[in-house]
Formats: structure tokens, sequence, C-alpha cells
């Protein structure tokens, strides 16, 4: 067992097992329209993988076996794939719920110009990347000129009446912008409600804080400053008991590009597949096998268990 197993062994028994497949997240590859200071996936516009239609089919067939509560598109952009609607629409046909994990900016690239009404008409839940409400915060971790792309996009979605009409969520993800835990995500999403409607009238349903894991390009430049050691020192005394029946490795499994599967987005961009007996690729998905397979754990798994905790769905506890 490693540190990590040892610590949640008195809340999960030996070695973290996962609950259920309530969530099937879908990497569609690693193309992104922007390239943000703390990607763990190190996405650009310059990266080329992507999943093909064959592997796509084989997610609709899993998602269908598994009887997924969620089927969550993630990238990358994933709005970027060619076969995007086609793939979006072929989910909705099957009667499967579907979240899109969108950076905003995407919205207002050429071409993604009827995207919005399209997720309207299919019914598609947004997560949407906001990492502050302040200007400065968010081109300082996103780029220059995303701050108002992003206000432009949620203005556009509001209007459709995301963030408004139970049916059509709209969530916001703010990350820290360094190497310290989020704020307590119900203090700071009062503060995101009253200053983007103080200041756009942007509306949206709830506000995911979400931990920076020490990967990718946020390690490369915590590595680069040396607070590399400190941060990993700060997750591990941070941890709190209460997460680990919540972490979403326990409640998920993503499928990246390939078709590779891995307990979760972080385990995905370290190259770290399911492991442990249970199947590792798409074309041998049996949900039998995969329900109650143990979790490919390691340092890095301290960020989800800082604090409040951490996972794609915001904090824990
Ligand atoms: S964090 Fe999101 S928006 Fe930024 S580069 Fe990575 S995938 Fe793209
Ligand atoms: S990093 Fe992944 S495997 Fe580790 S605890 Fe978090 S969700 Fe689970």
């Amino acid at each position: 067992m490693n540190d990590f197993e040892k610590q949640t062994a008195e809340n999960s028994g030996d070695g973290l097992r996962s609950l259920k497949i309530g969530t099937l997240q879908v990497n569609l590859g690693l193309q992104c329209n922007q390239k943000c200071a703390h990607c763990h996936l190190q996405a650009s516009p310059s990266r080329e993988e992507t999943m093909d239609w064959t592997t796509m089919q084989l997610v609709l067939e899993a998602a269908k076996s598994a009887r997924c509560q969620l089927v969550d598109l993630t990238g990358g952009a994933p709005e970027l794939h060619p076969d995007f609607c086609r793939f979006v629409a072929a989910l909705r046909q099957e009667g499967h719920p579907v979240q899109v994990r969108t950076n905003l900016t995407v919205l207002l690239e050429p071409g993604m110009e009827e995207l919005p009404e399209f997720f309207r008409e299919s019914q598609v839940q947004l997560v949407a990347s906001m990492p502050c409400y302040l200007e400065e915060n968010v081109c300082v971790q996103r780029g220059k000129g995303v701050y108002e792309k992003s206000i432009a996009a949620l203005k556009r979605l509001n209007v459709l009446g995301y963030g408004s009409n139970p049916e059509l969520p709209l969530n916001l993800v703010y990350n820290p912008g360094g190497p310290f835990l989020p704020p307590p995500q119900p203090v700071l999403e009062e503060d995101y409600r009253r200053e983007l409607s103080r200041r756009f009238g942007i509306t949206f349903t709830h506000l995911l804080t979400i931990t920076n894991m020490p990967l990718g390009r946020f390690r490369v430049e915590l590595i680069r400053k040396k607070e590399e050691g400190n941060y990993l020192l700060l997750l591990r005394k941070s941890f709190n008991p209460q997460t680990v029946e919540g972490l979403m490795c326990r409640h998920q499994l993503s499928v990246g590009w390939d078709g590779t599967l891995y307990d979760c987005d972080f385990n995905l961009a370290l190259g770290l597949p399911v492991n442990h007996g249970a199947p590792d690729h798409i074309q041998s998905f049996r949900p039998e096998d995969l329900r109650m397979r143990r979790i490919v754990t390691g340092e890095h798994c301290f960020g989800c268990t800082a604090g409040s905790g951490s996972s794609c769905g915001g904090a824990l506890v």
C-alpha cells in the first residue's frame, strides 16, 4: 500500500475501491483554443490527439451497458472535435444525460456560432471554467482577452435560459490562482453571484471549487518557483477523511481519447490506466469488471482529499 492508501484505509478498507460507474467521463482529445497556465493535461491549439468515431461508438455502447447517470464530455475543448455534435446527438438519442465542460471562449470561435442553441435544443448541461470574477486573475491563468470573451459567452448562454432554467444548468468552475486551497465553496459562490450579477447581470446555477492538482503545467510552474515540496506537504497535511466516500474515482470512470480507461482525469494526465486486473480499454469494457475495481492511486491523490475535498463536481464536503 502507498501512503495515500494507508491514509484512506480507515475509511475505505485496504486499497481504495470504486463503488459504481455513475458518470462516464470522456476525453475527446487534447486540442484546445487556449493554453492555460494551470492545465493538467497540457492542452493547446497545437495538440492533435483526438478520439476516432469507432471509439466513440464503443463509448456509446459502454454508457448503455453501464446505465450511467451522466456522460461528461471533456478535452481539451471537446467542442473542437469534428464529430462533437454527432456524438452528443447519438448520446441524447440513447437517452443519456450529457454534460459538456466548456472553456466558454471556444463558443466564440469561427464556426461555433450555433453551438449554444444546439446545447439548449439537446438539453446539454454545462460546466464552464471561470477561475475568478475579476479580469486580472482570469487573464493571468487563462490568457489575455479570455475574461472578456468568457463574459460574452456567459451572457449569450443566459439569454438562452442557461443558469436560470432548472433544465439548463450552467455551473462555473473556480480554481485557485496559486499553490493554496480553494476558499469555502458556498462563501465563494455568493461572492461570484453578487459580483457577476452587479457587473454584468450574469446568472449561473452553482459554483464548483476545484483544487489545483500538482500535475501538468501547474506542476512545471511549482517546480520552477521551487514551491512543489511545500504544496505537496500542504495537500498531505490538509487530509480530510470525510472526503473519502465521495472521491470521484469511486463514482466514475474516465475514457481517454484513444479508448484507454482511467480511474479519473488526473490519472489520465499522468498516463496511469485502470489496473489491478480490471480491463483498461473501452474495447474490453465490462461494467461488472469495473464497478468495484481497485483504484490506482499516488501522491497526487492528496489533492482530492485536502480541506473540503475536490472533484470535477467541486468540493466534496
Ligand atoms: S485548462 Fe481547459 S481551457 Fe485551459 S488549456 Fe486546459 S483544456 Fe484548454
Ligand atoms: S486523483 Fe483520481 S484516483 Fe486519486 S483520489 Fe483523486 S480522483 Fe481518485
